[in-house]
This record gives C-alpha cells, structure tokens and sequence, in this order.
C-alpha cells in the first residue's frame, strides 16, 4: 500500500464540523488503500505560546476524537509529535540544508508574524516548515494530503529531500502533495462566507464534534441566512442556506440538486430542523465515543505510546541513515 501521512494541530478543545466532514472523514476513507500515518503536532502548536496542562488535554482530546471519528488502530498508526524525538533531530538536520533567504519566503511565516515586532514571533515559528519536511520525510511518504494553504511548505519538502539526496546519496522519498479539490469545505454558521475555523469564528458559528444534541440544534436554529425565502443552492448570493445545505449534502450523501427538489415550497425553519437531526445523528457516536476514551486517559495514553513505538520503527531507520550519511558517529 502507497504511504501517506496527515496531521492535525491541537488547537482546540473540540474540532469543529469542518475539521470533521474536511478532514478527519476523509482521513478515515484513505486507511484501506493506503498505509496512513496520523499524528497530532504538538511540538508545531508551540511556535506560538500555549498553556502546557492545556495542550496536553487538547492533544489527548484531538487524539480521542480521531479514534471515535474513526481512525483504525489496526491499520494506521496514530501518534503525537513529541513521543518521536526522530522528528526533532531530523529538523535540526534539515534546518542545516535550509537557506535563510528560503525559510524566509514562507507565507505562513509571514502572514502569523506580520502583527507584533520581530520578537513577537518565535525563531521556532519561523522554522516550522522545516520541522513539517521533517515530519514528512521521516515516513518516506509517496503522498501528502494537504489543503492548499499548505502547498508551499511541501514544496520545500520536496526541495529538501531532492537537495539532500543529490548530496549525501539517495534517502528520501521525495513526497507528491495531494491538493484535494473535492473535500467539504463548510462556513461559519454566523459568517457564512468565512470557512467555519477555530481560531476565527464565534462560538455561535461553530458546530464543534463535542457539542450536545441540543447545542448543536440551537446554533443551526440561528444560523445565518438572507431576507428571501427561496431554498436554493446559490453561494454568491444565498451564502447562508447554501452551507446548510452543503452540510445536509455531505452528512447525509444526499445530493444538492435532491435536496432543493425535497425543500421545494419549504420554509427555512424546515431545512434547519433536517439539518440538525442530521448533524447530531452524525457526531453523537462520535461524541459518546469521545467522552467514553477521556474517561480513561491512562487507556488513552497507552494506546498513543504504542502508535508512537509504531512511528518510531520507521522514524528511526530513515534518521539512522541521515546520521550515517551526514558523517555523526554511529549511535551509542
Ligand atoms: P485554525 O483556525 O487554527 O487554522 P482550523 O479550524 O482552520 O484552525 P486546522 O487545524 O487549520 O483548523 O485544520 C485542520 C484540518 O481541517 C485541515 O485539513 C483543514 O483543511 C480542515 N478544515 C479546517 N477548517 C475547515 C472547514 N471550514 N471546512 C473544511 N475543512 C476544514
Ligand atoms: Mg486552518
């Protein structure tokens, strides 16, 4: 099986609806036909500043939605970041090829540092894309399912995998970005022309995978939609009902075209009610069978050790061979 390798910051104290139907859905579609590699980068998440009792609830909370959403244990291997130290020692290596003028032309770099004077920002903010190729490298992936907000740091994964190889001998794999186009992409529910997102939107524009029944139903009753009272499918101009009915479409596999038949002569409030019975429908398992992983973080942290022992069987071959190959000593 081809290998792929997919991460997710722990930012939050639940993913929310996007993170689920964009990303972790599909992360569950690829375990049968890829050897799939998902890891929770807590050592990205401190380029800027976190509470540490904090993160390590959000990297257990993240790990336990990964597992109720789906993630097989059986055929992929979950980890955290920090559990494999191959990751940090090979970062310090790449960090050595990088060129100054390189790391510099990162846009994520540029866009997080932007506020704030130039201590603001972390020297580890600004080698993050390096510790990324690192984290690429390592498995020796042929794919990298990414959003497109991410292209530019594959790239230089890429880069640094072909600048490694042609200089120290044939080690890396050099990596394919998979840009997917078709993936959900779901609006915040207050704001529906921004993307539903952690960091940016308001609690009432969320449906977080941790959210209750009755919460959920309550933010989708006050979601945003327009003065007209035509269900329709019309991003430009009926932002609003058109999410809903994305949300509806991919929860339930429904097409659009079937559902604006179904909604026909309905009123709003009905295509509200439809979407939340199929919302909590969705993620209550998911909820249940969080809360049920969380209530035994010694359980939890036991089945993260052994995904990190799993990473670690193929971090430290490909690291051994950098050493080799760099001139350190052999190993002690
Ligand atoms: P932040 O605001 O901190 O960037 P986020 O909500 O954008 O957080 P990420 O951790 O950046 O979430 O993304 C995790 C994964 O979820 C990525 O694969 C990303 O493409 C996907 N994702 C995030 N938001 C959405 C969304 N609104 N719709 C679909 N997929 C999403
Ligand atoms: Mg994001």
């Amino acid at each position: 099986r081809p290998r792929v390798l997919s991460g997710m910051q722990p930012s939050g104290d639940s993913l929310h609806l996007g993170n689920y139907l964009g990303a972790l859905v599909n992360w569950v579609q690829t375990q049968d036909e890829y050897d799939a590699f998902f890891f929770i980068p807590d050592m990205h998440a401190i380029t800027v500043p976190q509470d540490a009792a904090g993160l390590r609830d959000r990297t257990r909370k993240t790990a336990a939605q990964f597992i109720a959403g789906g993630i097989d244990l059986d055929k992929s291997t979950l980890f955290v970041q920090s559990q494999v130290p191959e990751h940090a020692q090979l970062a310090w290596v790449l960090n050595c090829i990088t060129g100054f003028g390189e790391a510099s032309r990162m846009t994520q770099f540029k866009d997080k540092s932007s506020k704030g004077g130039a201590d603001a920002s972390s020297v580890g903010l600004f080698t993050y894309p390096v510790l990324m190729a690192a984290d690429i490298l390592l498995y020796q992936p042929q794919g990298v399912p990414v959003g497109d907000d991410q292209r530019q740091h594959v790239e230089l994964a890429r880069d640094l995998a072909t600048r490694f190889n042609h200089r120290f001998g044939e080690t890396f794999v050099v990596p394919q970005a998979i840009i997917k186009k078709e993936g959900a992409r779901i609006y915040d529910l207050q704001n529906p022309t921004s993307k539903m997102s952690k960091s940016a939107s308001s609690p009432n524009g969320l449906i977080n995978v941790l959210d209750d029944a009755k919460t959920v139903a309550k933010r989708i009753k006050s979601a945003v939609t327009d003065a007209d009272t035509v269900i329709a499918h019309d991003r430009a101009n009926k932002p609003g009902v058109s999410n809903l009915l994305e949300i509806l479409s991919t929860v339930t596999g429904t097409a659009i075209p079937a559902l604006v038949n179904e909604f026909d002569g309905k009123m709003y409030g009905h295509l509200k009610v439809a979407v939340a019975d199929a919302v909590v429908e969705a993620l209550a398992p998911v909820r249940a069978r969080t809360l049920e992983l969380l209530e035994d973080p010694a359980e939890l942290d036991a089945i993260l050790a052994a995904g990190a022992l799993k990473a670690r069987e193929v971090a430290s071959k490909t690291l051994a061979d950098v050493y080799d190959r760099v001139g350190f000593m052999a190993p002690v």
